[in-house]
């Protein structure tokens, strides 16, 4: 039902303001600059959805685009959501599963976005719904686990599923190791190095790099 969505364009940054996670609003607004014209030219995907902040730019981007966003996501919470951790958040425990579970939050976020028919979740480890994967993707956003076997699975698991011309946005990059772990950045620079992608200018954490097209010489 098209007109069960919300309005076009950038959401109120009080709505991804009020969500739990961390992505600064530049980052946000970007990721809805790179969706909007990925958007049009097939499915965009993100790994590590959470409570559906990221969802709420890439998907209101893919939304304008008449585009789709899969957010891939177990739910289960990160190493550092988990009880006795430094980001436990006790809102975010299900006592029926007794874990932390945030798909009740990520849904609640897209329905408030106006995204249930843009959205499409798969409540899955990213290594999982990788396995048989087979449809090309015009962006991919990592900002799953940051140790480096996580960073690096999803690397290896959705790169290459990329267009040319493809987004391959990755999060949380930071050059000082006492800002944040080193593993995005790690596979950022894996990504730089291959040859197969040009990079795009980075904003705050947010690196971009874009598929090259195939026979395109990297420079
Ligand atoms: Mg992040």
């Amino acid at each position: 039902m098209p007109g069960c969505e919300g309005k076009s364009g950038l959401p109120d940054r009080r709505l991804p303001a009020a969500v739990r996670g961390f992505m600064e609003p530049e980052e946000g607004e970007r990721l809805y600059e790179l969706a909007l014209e990925a958007g049009r030219r097939g499915p965009c995907l993100e790994i590590g959805g959470f409570c559906g902040k990221s969802t709420l730019y890439l998907g209101s981007g893919c939304r304008d685009a008449g585009g789709i966003l899969y957010s891939i996501d177990h739910h289960r919470g990160s190493e550092e959501h988990q009880p006795g951790e430094e980001y436990f958040d006790p809102a975010l425990w299900d006592p029926r599963l007794g874990r932390v579970n945030s798909f009740t939050e990520f849904i609640r976020t897209v329905e408030r976005g106006g995204l249930t028919e843009t959205v499409v979740p798969i409540v899955s480890a990213s290594a999982t719904a990788a396995r048989s994967w087979a449809t090309p993707l015009s962006l991919v956003l990592i900002d799953g686990g940051h140790s480096y076997a996580a960073a690096f699975a999803d690397y290896n698991g959705w790169a290459g599923h990329l267009m040319p011309g493809g987004f391959l946005a990755i999060h949380d990059i930071f050059s000082n190791p006492e800002a944040g772990g080193q593993a995005p950045r790690q596979i950022y620079k894996l990504a730089a190095g291959s040859g197969l992608f040009r990079r795009l200018p980075m904003t705050g954490s947010l690196g971009v790099l874009q598929r090259r097209a195939i026979g395109e010489t990297p420079v």
